[in-house]
């Protein structure tokens, strides 16, 4: 978990390298459908293109057809998921039907100032959701994924205007569900603004304990 910009889709991406973790990321769910033109996308690109949550019965049907489309006996993490209360509620459900528990929450912590300057120099791959930030962390060619050569593309609420909503959306349903977390001792936090492989390191280091 962890505010719009804090790194949860790179270390995401890294650790389903490392710990051969499945990642289950709405954002990237309901980005594969808006750029595939479905219905199910067209109802929520104008919710995300205005920073606010999509409604939960589209981000529910996405993630219980994602758990069961993934491999069973690997670990899940989610990126992005659960963002409110009463997707929180509706986790534990999807989870205790499948004889699955939360193992940890990882809280990637990071100041509100420091976002924007994250998120405006951002730019996505739209063919595998890798993300680059075009001062700290970019491709190897410029404008080109490194794994797949497609053209990276700026996210549509990446934008200023758009920013400021997601961040007081986080406020107001994320960050209350990190406290629910927070008092049944399943959070770790890690400061966000270092360094990706520091943040990696951290990352790995806490599943490695919480795995096995
Ligand atoms: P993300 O890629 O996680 O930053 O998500 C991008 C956008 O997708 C969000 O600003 C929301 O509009 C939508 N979204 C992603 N995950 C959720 C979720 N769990 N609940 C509701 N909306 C979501």
């Amino acid at each position: 978990m962890g505010p719009p910009g804090a790194g949860k889709g790179t270390q995401a991406q890294l650790m389903e390298e490392s710990f051969r973790l499945q990642p289950v990321s709405p954002g990237d769910l309901l980005r594969r459908e808006v750029h595939q033109g479905t219905s199910l996308g067209r109802q929520a690109q104008e919710f995300m293109d205005a920073g606010q949550l999509v409604p939960d019965s589209i981000i529910l049907r996405l993630v219980a057809a994602e758990l069961d489309r993934l491999e069973p006996s690997r670990g899940f993490l989610f990126d992005g998921f659960p963002r409110s209360s009463s997707q929180a509620a509706q986790l534990d459900k999807l989870l205790s039907e499948r004889s699955r528990g939360i193992a940890c929450v990882i809280l990637l912590e990071l100041e509100d100032a420091a976002i924007l300057g994250r998120l405006s120099l951002r730019r996505v791959c739209p063919a595998c959701a890798r993300s680059y930030h075009l001062e700290q962390n970019p491709p190897r060619v410029e404008g080109q994924c490194d794994d797949d050569g497609t053209s990276l593309i700026q996210r549509s609420d990446d934008r200023e205007e758009v920013i400021g909503k997601r961040l007081e959306v986080y406020h107001q349903s994320t960050a209350p569900v990190v406290e629910h977390y927070r008092q049944q001792g399943l959070v770790r936090a890690i400061d966000a603004s270092q360094a990706i492989e520091t943040v990696r390191e951290q990352v790995a280091e806490i599943l490695g304990a919480c795995l096995f």
